[in-house]
């Protein structure tokens, strides 16, 4: 056997085989299919990789397993006429070839058709047609189809390609009305006008464009100043009445914040957001909130967006606790600036300086609700145990142990054990949790705070542990797994701390804000947010927090290093373009009960919102970082600065100098 064919052999195996494809005749035709043939000469090396790659002109070559997945589902039995919509690299237009006995591909961009062709060719495909042309209107001249694929999303399954199915066909159709996510959908044609739909995974797709697909990005953005023309009754006075209701401020350091406060009330859990995950305004703003929070309404627990051991050497540090927690360091891993920075400091030193002339049960805490730290938990619960029972703690190592080999990339544990390579540890970590948690009449007489500590560690093992399997079925799954981890975590400190307690919680804008009132909730994502409005009710209070242009600091790719960024002004589309709209520098616009019920109304029709993550791709933006929200119904409350600049990060050289326990020493 030749390299590329036992390279073929293990691309079956490992990616298709492993997460359940099982059809013959497409288990072989993945086999068969060059796929090095397809992508373009820099990328060769990675032909075989579990992902899809970059073809040119801004589209992608579908994942191997993808492309299996979809093909298993059209149920060909060999020898069929298929349609397929996006031809892109014509990679899986060969796949089919080598099931169908002819193969109709569209593709709209001229310049990958003619690849797609000059592929085919390369790799002695003869029985594919390729066609230039919009594909949401099919292929009339050759309908029906046995079979149609579409290898991009649309908004709606387009009509034309429904009638071109024959009676008992597939037609496998990635659907969603937003431009990044989809619901991967079978449509069977039962008879002239019945179709039956069934949905079979959440996916993500380039988006088809054309006639019955989406509008291009370039006609959206060119058509958007005559919207404004022809509609300006909405679109002119939408702003001025933002800016009418709104409460403005020039500095975020002189917002007034009194009528904030009074809107938050009785509220016992207050929600804050941000844009993005380097914006200095954000922090301080929010910094500024939870100090006032803390001093006037004797809030006294901080729940941030951060792995739950890092956040406890901090919380040692500003509750002068007496046992250090452990002797690592704190936010060492990427995203490193996040909270390695100056506005995160500020705080920090200032909550330290507050406490300390506070008894120990007045302080307030600092906790991390994140589930990132899977192996500094491991050795806390295990430093946690020599203290207190070094048999447990053997007993602790051994289980333990099963993850052990995979700390340098916990996501290939995540993969070997879904295919079976390697035995699963979830029975381990979860009996370890479930044993410390019986110690807990044992325990906690000693110290309620270090019991508790320890718990949390093995119950974010535990999550952690199933985050990394699920995390290879797709993103849902993982995003519900993570924000139910934090809403759990929530409830845990409150729970330790009373029915006294109350909390601030910082988090993105996508974890506070409420799901359902975002294109997250047609993709049943749920998140904090949505878990706190649900159980809290009006006791819980959201802020969200929104920018037109600036700088951010952000890395361009996942462990890349952080680059302090321009952000683009905001898209005509969005409600940051509203609120850029109202010339106000910055405002706080309350957005729950009637006092602008016309407001409500207006800001109530879906508009996109930015999100800027530790990833920002301006090239990018529309697709990457935009998402559909109501803005009204996601948060209580929305602050808007307009202009922006990036958080600033720790100078390593600075790190060296501090004293040990400081929380953000090396
Ligand atoms: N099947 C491809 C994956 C292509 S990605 C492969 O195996 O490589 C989706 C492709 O759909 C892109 O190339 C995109 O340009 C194309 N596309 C988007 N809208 C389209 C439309 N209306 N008609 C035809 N192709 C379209």
């Amino acid at each position: 056997m030749d390299e590329l064919s036992e390279l073929r052999d293990r691309l079956v195996s490992q990616q298709v085989e492993a997460r359940g494809v099982r059809d013959p005749l497409v288990l072989a035709a993945m086999r068969t299919v060059p796929r090095e043939k397809f992508v373009p000469d820099d990328l060769k090396e990675k032909a075989y990789e579990d992902s899809p790659l970059p073809i040119g002109a801004r589209q992608t070559i579908s994942q191997p397993y993808i492309v299996a997945f979809m093909v298993e589902a059209l149920a060909l039995e060999g020898g069929e006429k298929v349609l397929e919509i996006g031809a892109g690299s014509g990679y899986a237009a060969a796949v089919l070839s080598e099931i169908a006995s002819e193969v109709f591909t569209i593709e709209r961009i001229g310049q990958l058709a003619e690849k797609a062709a000059a592929n085919l060719a390369a790799a002695g495909v003869a029985n594919v047609h390729v066609r230039h042309a919009d594909g949401t209107e099919g292929w009339a001249e050759e309908a029906p189809f046995d079979a149609i694929l579409v290898s991009a999303g649309a908004p709606d399954v387009p009509k034309s390609l429904m009638r071109q199915l024959r009676i008992g066909g597939h037609m496998v159709v990635p659907v969603g009305s937003d431009l990044r996510a989809q619901e991967l959908v079978r449509i069977t044609r039962v008879d002239d006008s019945e179709f039956e739909r069934e949905d079979l995974a959440d996916v993500r797709f380039v988006p088809l464009i054309g006639k019955e697909g989406f509008e291009a990005e370039e006609e959206w953005e060119a058509r958007s100043p005559r919207v404004v023309q022809s509609r300006p009754a909405v679109s002119v006075s939408l702003p001025s009445l933002i800016a009418k209701h709104g409460e403005t401020f020039v500095k975020h350091r002189d917002a007034d914040l009194d009528a904030l406060l009074d809107r938050i009330g009785g509220a016992r859990v207050v929600l804050i957001g941000e844009a993005s995950h380097g914006t200095s305004e954000f922090y301080a703003m929010r910094a500024h909130i939870t100090q006032e929070l803390i001093e006037r309404k004797r809030f006294n627990i901080v729940a941030v967006e951060a792995d739950w051991p890092d956040a406890a050497r901090i919380d040692h540090y500003v509750r002068h606790r007496g046992v250090p927690p452990s002797e690592w360091t704190a936010f060492a891993r990427f995203p490193t600036w996040m909270w390695r920075n100056e506005e995160t400091r500020a705080f920090v030193d200032w909550l330290h300086n507050r406490n300390a002339t506070r008894a120990s049960d007045r302080r307030a805490a600092f906790y991390g609700l994140d589930l990132y730290s899977l192996y500094t938990s491991v050795r806390a619960v295990i430093d946690y145990l020599e203290t207190v029972d070094p048999d447990l703690a053997a007993v602790a190592r051994q289980r333990y142990g099963c993850l052990t080999p995979w700390e340098a990339d916990p996501a290939a544990y995540g993969r070997a054990a879904l295919r079976g390579d390697y035995r699963k540890c979830e029975r381990d970590v979860a009996h370890m949790l479930v044993e410390l948690l019986r110690k807990r009449q044992e325990y906690t007489p000693k110290d309620g705070e270090r019991f508790l500590d320890a718990t949390q560690n093995a119950q974010l093992v535990a999550n952690a542990e199933q985050y990394y399997r699920v995390m290879y079925y797709g993103s849902r799954a993982s995003w519900n797994l993570r924000d139910s981890h934090m809403f759990d975590t929530l409830q845990n400190v409150l729970a330790f701390h009373g029915p006294q307690s109350k909390a601030v919680v910082w988090a993105h804008n996508s974890h506070i804000g409420d799901a359902a009132a975002t294109e997250m909730g047609r993709r049943r994502e749920h998140n904090i947010g949505q878990l706190c409005r649900q159980h809290f009710g009006g006791s819980s209070y959201h802020i969200g927090f929104g920018t037109n242009a600036g700088t951010v600091a952000a890395a361009s790719f996942w462990d890349g290093p952080m680059e302090v960024m321009k952000v683009k002004p905001a898209h005509a589309q969005s409600y940051e373009r509203l609120f850029h709209m109202t010339n106000a520098p910055g405002l706080l616009l309350p957005l729950r009960g009637k006092q602008g019920e016309e407001l409500h109304d207006k800001l109530a029709r879906p508009r996109l919102e930015r999100a800027i993550g530790v990833i920002y791709r301006p090239d990018s933006e529309l697709a990457s970082h935009y998402f559909e929200a109501v803005l009204p119904r996601q948060f209580d409350e929305y602050i808007w600065i307009d202009q922006t600049c990036a958080i600033k990060p720790f100078a390593v050289a600075e790190l060296q100098g501090l004293p040990d326990m400081y929380p953000f020493g090396l």
